[in-house]
């Protein structure tokens, strides 16, 4: 019978006994006169399977073709290690070279491996340690939101990527077009003919799917987006992407309250799951970068998040600034909040996760449900040790006049979004929602530094390699 290949993450589980086959990349080759030993890793677990091959005329030609990189295949016997480290080991009884790897050629040497040079590397960076590590958790981190959300019963709604209107009016978009950029046809008043492009006009890539989102809650009662987003930001930070995923649940009937609650369950939720089934990955990560890691994971678990108004926040913030703090940026009643301000709130002056609230309305979006006050929204931003925000939401306006007259008062165009405003036309109903940005909860989870980090293919400004 055939023997099939067994993952190096099932191998290592298995008892000692079994014929296996293992397929993967050699990490590291070494042994003596009599013994080769070949660390294996085939992307399944960051552990490698040890190799145990005897050294004589048959192995020896095949063993000079393997070094650090090569890909093989190896069928032998699962005996138990008499090394430390492992509790199994793969005796050889045949080996299959299937790519050998240039020693002299081979991008990854010792002495440059830092995550700048592996952003050039695009081969080799998914074979590091570390970014197996990443990739895996990523992975999981998505099918974990998938189950989150579908055991709860929401609809996974599917957005357009291509949209003609700006739902954070923050004009920070990548223009889609077919119109010929040499040759753009021009109308009477000189300007560029959208008419004639694609779509008959304007369009953009989205920066959030949250608009067309709504209209999927007020049908189907809870939703949830995850796909990309596109951003033409020049943030050039360790927390912006130009292209990055986003979660957006949108649910009917309820309140800031209950948005608050299911933000912070979903996102201990996520912080839990990785803990129970990525611990191999994340001890990795802690044990190489940040010894504080798995604490401040466990410690966001086991917290009630705190929960403070905007104005309390700033009142906090100048008092600090009165004694002594330095922030870059000025804190006064009405100023949008910097990191440096979030961070200080969230790890110096609580020591853990806030959910600020009722924001001034001048400095967020137009569909955020206005406060009695006149002067602040129901807006909730969800603000983390090491990262800042990682979550914005609110209620969303629900009553017509309120909303049209908002609109307006922003100066943007009522007739693009029509569709939208409908929605508070025919049986309009309180709702919330939010957006987690998935690469700020992977900078989290993994305790990764640069967002570029945690993404398979980053986009930022002036960088769109492979
Ligand atoms: P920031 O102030 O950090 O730029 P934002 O207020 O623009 O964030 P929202 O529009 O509320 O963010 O988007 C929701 C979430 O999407 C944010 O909380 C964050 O997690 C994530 N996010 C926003 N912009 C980016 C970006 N350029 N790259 C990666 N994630 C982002
Ligand atoms: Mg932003």
């Amino acid at each position: 019978m055939e023997l099939l290949k067994t993952k190096v993450k099932d191998l290592l589980k298995m008892e000692a006994g079994a014929e296996v086959l293992a397929k993967g990349w050699v990490r590291t080759k070494r042994g003596n006169k009599e013994i080769a030993f070949i660390a294996l890793n085939d992307g399944s677990t960051i552990k490698n399977v040890q190799i145990v091959v005897d050294k004589n005329a048959d192995t020896e030609p095949v063993l000079a073709k393997i070094g650090t990189g090569a890909c093989i295949g190896v069928r032998g016997r699962l005996v138990e290690s008499v090394g430390s480290g492992q509790a199994v080991e793969i005796k050889a009884s045949e080996i299959t070279v299937y790519g050998e790897c240039d020693p002299m050629r081979y991008p990854l040497q010792k002495k440059d491996t830092s995550f700048e040079y592996l952003r050039t590397v695009a081969h080799m960076r998914p074979r590091t340690n570390t970014f197996g590590a990443v990739l895996r958790l990523r992975s999981q981190m998505a099918f974990a939101i998938h189950e989150y959300f579908h055991s709860r019963g929401f609809v996974y709604l599917h957005t357009p990527l291509i949209t003609a209107s700006d739902a954070e009016g923050a004009g920070q978009m990548f223009q889609v077009t077919t119109l010929d950029l040499e040759n753009v046809p021009r109308n009477k008043k000189g300007k560029p003919d959208y008419t004639k492009d694609f779509f008959g006009k304007q369009t953009s890539l989205t920066v959030s799917g949250q608009l067309e989102g709504e209209l999927g809650a007020t049908a189907l009662g809870e939703i949830y987006t995850f796909g990309p987003t596109f951003r033409a930001e020049n943030s050039n930070t360790p927390r912006h992407l130009a292209e990055f995923w986003m979660i957006e649940p949108e649910m009917a009937f309820y309140d800031i309250k209950e948005n608050m609650d299911l933000a912070e369950d979903f996102i201990k939720h996520l912080v839990r799951y990785a803990l129970d089934n990525c611990r191999d990955d994340i001890q990795f990560l802690n044990d190489r970068y940040d010894p504080e890691l798995i604490g401040r994971l466990e410690s966001v678990i086991g917290t009630d998040f705190v929960r403070l108004e905007y104005t309390e926040g700033i009142k906090i913030l100048e008092e600090a600034a009165k004694n002594g703090v330095q922030f870059e940026y000025p804190v006064f009643w009405g100023a949008d909040l910097q990191s440096e301000h979030e961070r200080y709130l969230v790890e110096k002056h609580f020591g853990k996760p806030v959910i600020l609230t009722g924001y001034p309305k001048d400095i967020k979006a137009f569909y955020m449900k206005q406060n009695e006050d006149g002067k602040t929204v129901r807006a909730m931003d969800v603000l983390f040790p090491k990262i800042g925000e990682i979550i914005g939401g609110s209620e969303r306006e629900a009553d017509l006049g309120k909303l049209e007259a908002r609109i307006d008062e922003l100066g943007m165009s009522r007739k693009n979004l029509e569709w939208y405003i409908d929605t508070r036309r025919f049986g309009s109903c309180p709702h919330s929602g939010f957006g987690l940005g998935f690469e700020r909860l992977l900078l989290f989870v993994t305790g990764m530094q640069n967002i570029r980090d945690v993404i398979p293919f980053p986009r930022t400004p002036k960088n769109a390699e492979f």
